[in-house]
């Protein structure tokens, strides 16, 4: 028997464990709650001598747990209850792009005293689960991985014992807030994409906005050499990122440059949505890069701008 009833906005691997807890299980598998994502044919390394056609595809396919084909709702807890909708807005299609983090236990420490007021049980949401959010979207308060009352850390704590540790003295102590802070403004801003529900968005189309917009946001990282992307989030995040032009399709540093480019999910989706915008998007970008471009051969011939 198993016990799987997510609640709001809950990451599947927390309901899964929170079911596990109930039944005195005190672990869970990976295989339990990983959803695979299945590489296309003809990519990577080959099994066979024989050359195969190369699968092109603008969309995800994924391998289910059992648990979850078994009862047939893999495609609302892929809705619902993983980061697969951020993925889907970002235009990220290929299996480097992960809608099931393996690792997941981070926690608001406001949210779980409203959770267990208002759904009966803290858990472990969604939108907190990505590697490089650090702060709640909600209560701008910084996600601990250690239970402030017991000193355990979250990956080996019972979900359910955090109702006890969360009603002890250190636990409710006022949290620091940063409501406003580039931290907060990005945990907005994946929180927002988790709440996308429309087709998978076309890579190419994600590409452009993303570095276009930076070009325009941010046209003085551009000015004084190629744009590093590396430097830019540790500038502004404070997440040390080892980020180079080929990684950026990766599920965590993506949302970052579009992020930072685009500054809120509305922005990032009005632009996806507006044929018009776009145009202008691309006119801007056209000119600063021709300005960029002047004045680099202007200051040294040998320097080289890239678009
Ligand atoms: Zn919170
Ligand atoms: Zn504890």
């Amino acid at each position: 028997m198993r016990i799987f009833a997510p609640l709001p906005g809950e990451y599947v691997a927390s309901a899964l464990k929170r079911g596990n807890e109930l039944l005195g299980i005190k672990s869970l598998k990976t295989e339990d709650f990983y959803i695979k994502p299945i590489p296309r044919v003809g990519f990577g390394i080959s099994k066979t001598l024989s050359t195969v056609q190369a699968e092109w595809r603008p969309h995800q396919e994924f391998y289910y747990p059992k648990l979850l084909d078994d009862h047939k709702i893999s495609e609302l807890v892929l809705n619902d209850h993983t980061l697969y909708p951020m993925i889907a807005a970002l235009g990220r299609h290929r299996a480097t792009a992960i809608v099931t983090p393996k690792t997941w236990q981070k926690v608001c420490p406001d949210c779980v005293l409203e959770d267990l007021n208002n759904c009966g049980s803290p858990y472990i949401h969604c939108r907190h689960v990505l590697g490089s959010v650090q702060v709640c979207s909600t209560h701008a308060c910084t996600l601990i991985e250690t239970c402030p009352a017991c000193s355990m850390p979250l990956k080996k704590h019972e979900i359910g014992h955090l109702a006890k540790c969360s009603k002890q003295g250190k636990w409710s102590r006022r949290q620091k807030r940063e409501f406003g802070s580039t931290r907060h403004m990005y945990a907005k801003f994946v929180a927002d994409l988790l709440g996308y529900r429309g087709p998978m968005i076309h890579d190419g189309t994600a590409d452009f906005i993303a570095y276009a917009s930076l070009m325009i946001n941010r046209t003085r990282e551009f000015e004084r050499t190629e744009l590093d992307m590396s430097k830019l989030i540790y500038k502004e995040m404070g997440i040390t990122s080892r980020l180079t032009t080929s990684s950026i399709s990766t599920s965590d540093k993506f949302p970052m440059y579009v992020f930072l480019g685009c500054h809120t999910a509305e922005n990032y989706l009005n632009l996806l949505a507006n044929q018009d915008e776009q145009d202008l998007l691309r006119e801007k970008k056209k000119s600063i890069f021709n300005k960029l471009l002047h004045e680099a051969n202007r200051t040294s011939p040998y320097r080289h701008v890239s678009a």
